[in-house]
């Protein structure tokens, strides 16, 4: 199926792997023009050739307001503009109640949901302008249903996406569009590390297996397509049926 974006302009943060980069690849696949962002030069670079179609790599620490708008303004300036912007980070470190400070929790809110409040204010207002923009955040599945041991997330991802729902009705006559995906598990550094990489962790998953960047990447770029336009203000799990919640 053709998404009917061919020739639209995305910024993807965090994307050098994982499901940023998975999202990065689906959307360059359809003949988005993408820019990429990670923390080290060598890795970004990689990134940008394999997912090819003239991806464009950019050095960028989103984990604070001045690097996420940062990387917006200069995806925007190596593309000239932007109609898609994909909101990403890395996760913030594990633990419980007991074994976390105070001041770990203003870390956790600065990456994962500042920064992409950030990126928001940078890259909609011209969205608005043009009539027609994808915003879509790449969260958790701790949205629906906070995971044991994950505070930081659990409570930073719940600030952003307040943010978002809240944004997607402002913007929505503007034919902008503000959804965020929510990752169960899917196989990445990530979830290796939390888990360690020996773990059966597909044995908990209603569909058997576990996801890979390619599974989350193609629900992503359909999010961002013309056909998606009636679709904003949503928080979409992506997990194999993990979620046992009726809604
Ligand atoms: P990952 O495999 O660890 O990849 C993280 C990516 O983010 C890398 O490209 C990394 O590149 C980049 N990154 C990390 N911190 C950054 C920063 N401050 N500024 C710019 N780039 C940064 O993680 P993932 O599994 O793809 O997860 C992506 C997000 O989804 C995370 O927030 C994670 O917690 C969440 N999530 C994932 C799953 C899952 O199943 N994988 C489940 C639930 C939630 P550099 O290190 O080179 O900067």
């Amino acid at each position: 199926m053709d998404l009917g974006i061919a020739g639209r302009r995305a910024a993807v943060s965090a994307a050098s792997k994982g499901l940023g980069f998975g999202v990065a690849q689906a959307l360059a696949a359809e003949g988005v023009h993408v820019a990429v962002c990670g923390r080290r030069r060598d890795t970004i670079d990689a990134a940008a050739v394999e997912i090819g179609h003239d991806a464009v790599p950019i050095v960028a620490d989103v984990s604070n307001v001045d690097g996420a708008a940062g990387f917006v303004r200069d995806a925007r300036a190596a593309l000239g503009g932007l109609d898609i912007l994909v909101l990403n980070a890395g996760g913030p470190p594990a633990g419980d109640f007991e074994h976390t400070t105070v001041e770990q929790y203003v870390e956790a809110f600065e990456l994962n949901c500042h920064g992409g409040i950030a990126m928001c204010y940078e890259g909609v207002p011209e969205m608005r302008e043009r009539g027609w923009g994808r915003v879509l955040a790449i969260t958790s599945i701790a949205v629906r249903q906070p995971i044991p041991n994950l505070i930081l997330s659990n409570t930073a991802r719940a600030g952003l996406t307040g943010f978002l729902r809240t944004l997607s009705r402002e913007v929505a006559r503007d034919g902008v569009t503000v959804n965020s995906l929510l990752p169960g598990l899917h196989a990445t550094d990530r979830i290796a590390t939390l888990h360690g990489s020996d773990a059966d962790l597909a044995a908990g998953v209603p569909a058997g297996f576990i996801g890979d960047p390619g599974d989350f990447g193609r629900v992503g770029a359909f999010v961002c397509s013309e056909h998606a336009r009636y679709l904003t203000g949503t928080a979409i799990q992506v997990d194999g049926g993990v979620y046992g919640g009726l809604l």
